[in-house]
């Protein structure tokens, strides 16, 4: 089976079900069978709490750090500042240039507008737009 991209094992996401932001494990990927795994195909995560799982498309997913060099990219990497022409992953931390805080992306509503579910220290959960 070739892996061309790897997301993250656990990221912490929204639960559906919850109702609250829970470590996630990685459990597989639906697109399997000799398939090439990359950022079109799906991942199924699984909540700590409850043990239902959502999945999500890898092109909506951050990246699995690479060996080595772990703690030193992590200081050189910059958050992102929003803006709703961008697309966002989840587990990724943005910054967000009104509310002057930054906040972690836990989830994704996929619809006629893609929005990021984003958990901000202070302001709590929000929805807000990208891709536009
Ligand atoms: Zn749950």
């Amino acid at each position: 089976m070739a892996t061309n991209y790897t997301p993250g094992e656990q990221i912490d996401m929204l639960c559906r079900f919850c109702k609250r932001v829970y470590p996630a494990q990685l459990e597989r990927s639906i697109a399997e069978n000799g398939r090439t795994i990359d950022k079109d195909s799906t991942f199924e995560y699984c909540c700590s709490k409850c043990m239902k799982t959502f999945c999500y498309y890898g092109k909506d997913l951050i990246e699995a750090p690479k060996n080595g060099n772990e703690e030193e990219s992590e200081e050189k990497t910059e958050n992102r500042s929003y803006s709703p022409k961008d697309h966002f992953l989840i587990g990724e931390t943005i910054y967000h240039p009104q509310f002057e805080e930054t906040g972690k992306i836990v989830g994704k509503d996929t619809g006629a507008t893609s929005r990021i579910i984003v958990q901000f220290e202070k302001s709590g959960i929000r929805r807000l737009v990208e891709d536009i």
